[in-house]
């Protein structure tokens, strides 16, 4: 049974716990591999080492730092194939898909390339007499990461690229279900001159969460995953004085409005709704078409294309839209939500239940769902459900449509199809949700722009890729230099004004 250990010192060291987790492969059901869950003791070792190496990386200049990255990049392309494949052993998700969550962690490494120009602090000049002022961005010192599941490769990346580019040392903490492509993505950036032990990769669960969480020596940790834990990482790593961001879970609303194209909006829903088995945190999992007529034409245009949708295997290629769900627990909490749905009154309208795939029976496969007729009390539409079910929530107004976006304790994406531009604007502006499409149904920013919502979707300040992470990962200093001629005409003691 294959066994994977840490990445630390540039290493792939053994783990000494005498903890592991398996790691499945979804399709089959089969476990693959076994990965070491690190003690206490493990990751305050690794941290330590870390800070150690953080020293010269940090006075390394960000030019120098920048071409780590640039090469890192060419390496990614490089492996592409090889990592998209191990990525979907291990999660379930299409070749294609996984390439794109590859791309979407290495554009983020692009933008880092800019680290020298992002990290030009401000300056004033004869901010008074012989008196200059400017400011720097310096790393934090060490930082970690701790990261879920469902994109292995890009959320990863955006974590320990800006935190490097800015000159810290990194403690990576990916999720346990699927620990392989964090591995290869430290060994690349090792071939791409990344020295050893600025960043450390510690496969772990809670024991090395907490022990990341009370470590002193880790100044800075940013989380993505569910929301309770986000929570929880959120108090526990700002009780003990760290710079702490979280990001959690979502239930992204799309408004389809009367004017809509509604062969549009039925594709989007289809591939926002069902892609990845609906193990986005962007995808859209309630529809919400206004007035009936508008519904029921939707409806009508969604069960056939949700009935040809294809389930299968990562090894079949292109002609699969989406893979299997992660674990066997996480199908049976869908399969539990479902059947919720059903007793709580909604129609199920596409009905997945009996969804079996010769072959594969073992593997942790869900057929897609639809309902129509949700309403707010029901579970299926206050939780996260994380798979392929899309909940139809008829609003009668626009007033309506928005108010249940604004309701809902999460606020990571929403999207409103329209023709018009003036209720467009009125929803970008008005809906307290963090990212918004319009015509877009999964309107994930680009890498120089942020990334992050709203209410229960994020706790903590600034947001994930872009300049906010420049933010995140430095600490500011503001110097006042003054260098007059006559610096010995004895000391004033008032509240120096600025002439
Ligand atoms: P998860 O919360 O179970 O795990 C995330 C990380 O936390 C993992 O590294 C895991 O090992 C660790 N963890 C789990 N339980 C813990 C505990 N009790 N104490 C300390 N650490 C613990 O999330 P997941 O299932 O891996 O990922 C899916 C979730 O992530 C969904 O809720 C999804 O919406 C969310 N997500 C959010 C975003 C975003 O940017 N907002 C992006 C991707 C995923």
């Amino acid at each position: 049974m294959k066994e994977i250990g840490h990445w630390i010192n540039g290493k792939h060291v053994p783990g000494t716990s005498g903890r592991f987790a398996d790691v499945f492969n979804p399709a089959t059901g089969e476990v693959q591999a076994r990965v070491a869950l690190a003690s206490k003791a493990e990751l305050d070792a690794a941290t330590e080492a870390a800070a150690a190496a953080q020293v010269k990386w940090g006075a390394t200049n960000p030019q120098r730092r920048a071409r780590v990255m640039m090469e890192f990049v060419r390496l990614l392309n490089r492996d592409m194939q090889k990592l998209a494949e191990a990525l979907s052993s291990e999660h379930g998700k299409t070749v294609p898909d996984a390439k794109g969550d590859i791309q979407r962690g290495l554009e983020v490494i692009e933008f880092c390339i800019g680290a020298p120009h992002l990290l030009k602090g401000e300056f004033t000049d004869s901010a008074g007499p012989g008196i200059d002022m400017y400011s720097m961005r310096q790393p934090i010192g060490v930082a970690a990461g701790i990261t879920p599941f469902n994109f292995p490769a890009m959320i990863p990346m955006w974590k320990m690229g800006p935190a490097l580019a800015c000159g810290n040392a990194f403690i990576l903490k990916p999720s346990e279900r699927d620990p392989s492509v964090p591995m290869m993505l430290a060994e690349l950036m090792q071939e791409a001159g990344l020295p050893d032990g600025v960043l450390q990769v510690i496969n772990g669960d809670k024991e090395s969460v907490d022990a990341i969480l009370d470590n002193p020596q880790i100044s800075g940790v940013g989380f993505v995953g569910s929301t309770p834990i986000a929570e929880y990482i959120y108090s526990r790593g700002t009780a003990n004085g760290k710079r702490v961001q979280c990001f959690g879970g979502a239930k992204n609303h799309m408004i389809i409005m009367p004017d809509a194209d509604m062969d549009l909006a039925a594709d989007a829903l289809v591939g926002a709704g069902y892609g990845a088995a609906g193990e986005r945190c962007m995808a859209i999992s309630v529809a919400v078409p206004v007035g009936d007529a508008t519904a029921d034409a939707l409806i009508e245009k969604l069960i056939p294309r949700i009935e040809k949708l294809k389930v299968g295997p990562y090894t079949a290629g292109n002609d699969v839209d989406y893979g299997p769900v992660v674990t066997a627990a996480a199908k049976a909490n869908i399969l539990r939500l479902v059947e919720s749905g059903v007793a709580q009154g909604a129609k199920l309208v596409v009905d997945g239940r009996n969804f079996a795939l010769q072959g594969y029976e073992d593997g942790f496969f869900v057929g897609p769902h639809l309902f129509d007729h949700v309403t707010k009390d029901m579970d299926i539409y206050r939780k996260e459900i994380f798979g392929p079910v899309l909940s139809t929530v008829r609003a009668k107004t626009y007033e309506e449509a928005l108010s249940l976006a604004m309701d809902h304790e999460y606020g990571n994406g929403t999207a409103i199809f329209t023709r018009d531009g003036d209720t467009a604007r009125d929803f970008a502006n008005r809906v307290n949700v963090g990212m918004i499409g319009i015509n877009v149904p999964i309107p994930v920013p680009l890498a120089y722009h942020t990334f992050g919502g709203w209410k229960k979707s994020a706790f903590g300040d600034l947001n994930q890729h872009g300049p906010d992470a420049f933010r995140f990962y430095t600490r500011t200093k503001t110097i006042t230099s003054r260098w007059p001629s006559g610096i010995k005409e004895g000391a004033a003691f008032n509240f120096k004004q600025m002439d």
